[in-house]
């Protein structure tokens, strides 16, 4: 049966764009991937890949490629105050932290690996208009000529111009901030950790220190109450730093040390913040990843939803033969669990990160913590497995096993 609506915009190359316009190329359909920034990016943020979305990816082949770039941590070193030793508890090496463009290029050398001319990709640019009626959606660019599309799906990330446009209300109650600001940096690694995350928490703030592949270097999270979040873009990189040593300059521990690393170092700042909505579609338009559910950094599950939402929109969207009607349907159907599992994990991270506590309960909870970590040790003794990461859990895969044969038009 032919296939209806294959000419596809995507606006947006990262993770959900980049894995959906690899899985609708190898269908049969023609995506068209725009992306605002200049070409993939060479530095910046790293995201966690999920146990479920690395599943995926090895049932894509693409697992092994994607975990020699990235890293496992294997144990968590949480430091106390006063203590000159840190508690330390056996990880399941579930997730893995990796480069988002490292992320992004594998997928992009799959999509290379296809006829290349399925997938037309088009940087610097973005959409700034959109018209839909019964069989299309005009689309104008900033710098591009207008063009038509099929369908228009939004994977341009927590601020998407896609949601912006085709949802006409105000975009503001749609984003949810957690009231709490998120610093991350890169530094040397001066805790002499191997496949680690070293945390130290104070009330109201905290450092989490995770080795990257080789050990060598720190990717450094730090978390800052705040009931005002920083607007991206809104600060320079002195503002920033001032802001972060105002936060932990009178801290302990290994404090003093990562401060000066930051101030060599480029700092993001951003506030932690989530994506509610109640439907991800609107007529020939569609939101996934970030875009549409976006569960905040500190979850870890931004990059794990957002492959499983590329998997989910393209399967059905192959299966109902384009239509898009039912496919947009039975994808939000398929993802929804998944997106409420994953936003539940940024408020505990944040709770456990930076508690809202006074000092002396932060005292309790540290020894709590240290209770925690010998009970788990014991139990990993007895043979008991610790906790694994249960977002995605009930994402049916088997679903979708279809969209691992070979390429529509292959041999
Ligand atoms: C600053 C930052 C730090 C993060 N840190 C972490 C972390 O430490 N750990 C973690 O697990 N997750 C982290 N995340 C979340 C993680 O990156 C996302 O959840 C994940 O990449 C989701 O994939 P996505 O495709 O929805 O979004 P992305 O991978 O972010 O892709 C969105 C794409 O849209 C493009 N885009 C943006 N605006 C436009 C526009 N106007 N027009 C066209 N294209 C546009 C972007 O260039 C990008 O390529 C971070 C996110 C951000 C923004």
């Amino acid at each position: 049966m032919p296939i209806n609506n294959t000419n596809i915009l995507i606006s947006g190359g990262g993770v959900a764009g980049s894995a959906l316009a690899l899985w609708l190329a190898r269908k049969g359909f023609t995506p068209t991937v725009v992306d605002a920034a200049p070409g993939p990016r060479s530095e910046g943020d790293h995201v966690e890949v999920s146990r479920r979305g690395l599943e995926l990816l090895d049932r894509m082949g693409l697992g092994g490629r994607v975990r020699a770039l990235g890293s496992h941590h294997t144990q968590l070193r949480t430091h106390i105050s006063g203590r000159t030793e840190p508690v330390l508890m056996p990880l399941e090496p579930d997730s893995l932290l990796i480069r988002h463009e490292s992320l992004v290029r594998v997928l992009w050398e799959e999509i290379d690996r296809l006829d290349q001319a399925r997938v037309e990709r088009v940087d610097g640019d973005t959409v700034t208009g959109l018209a839909q009626d019964r069989t299309g959606v005009d689309v104008t660019f900033a710098h591009a000529e207008p063009r038509r599309f099929d369908l228009v799906v939004g994977a341009d990330g927590l601020y998407s111009p896609v949601r912006r446009l085709a949802f006409a209300e105000s975009d503001e109650n749609r984003l949810r901030p957690l009231e709490i600001n998120v610093a991350t940096f890169e530094a040397p690694n001066m805790l002499g950790t191997r496949n680690a995350l070293s945390w130290h928490v104070w009330p109201y703030r905290g450092c989490v220190a995770a080795t990257l592949p080789g050990d060598e270097r720190l990717f450094v999270t730090l978390l800052m109450r705040d009931r005002f979040p920083v607007r991206p873009g809104s600060l320079d990189q002195g503002a920033l730093r001032r802001m972060v040593e105002e936060t932990f300059g009178a801290d302990g521990w290994r404090m003093p040390e990562l401060l000066a690393a930051m101030r060599q170092a480029t700092v993001h700042v951003a506030p932690e913040t989530q994506v509610r909505m109640d439907v991800w579609s609107r007529d020939r338009v569609v939101l996934i990843g970030d875009a549409a559910t976006c569960s905040g950094q500190l979850s870890g599950q931004g990059a794990g939803v957002a492959l499983l939402g590329a998997l989910a929109l393209a399967g059905e969207l192959a299966y109902s033969d384009g239509e898009h009607g039912p496919a947009y349907f039975s994808y939000e159907a398929a993802m929804r669990a998944t997106a409420r599992e994953a936003r539940a994990v940024a408020p505990q991270v944040a709770d456990t990160g930076a508690p809202e506590v006074e000092p002396y309960e932060m005292w309790v909870r540290e020894r709590a913590d240290a209770v925690l970590s010998r009970a788990t040790r014991l139990m990993n003794k007895l043979g008991l497995r610790t906790a694994r990461d249960p977002v995605g859990r009930d994402f049916a895969l088997e679903r979708y096993a279809k969209m691992f044969d070979a390429p529509e038009g292959d041999g």
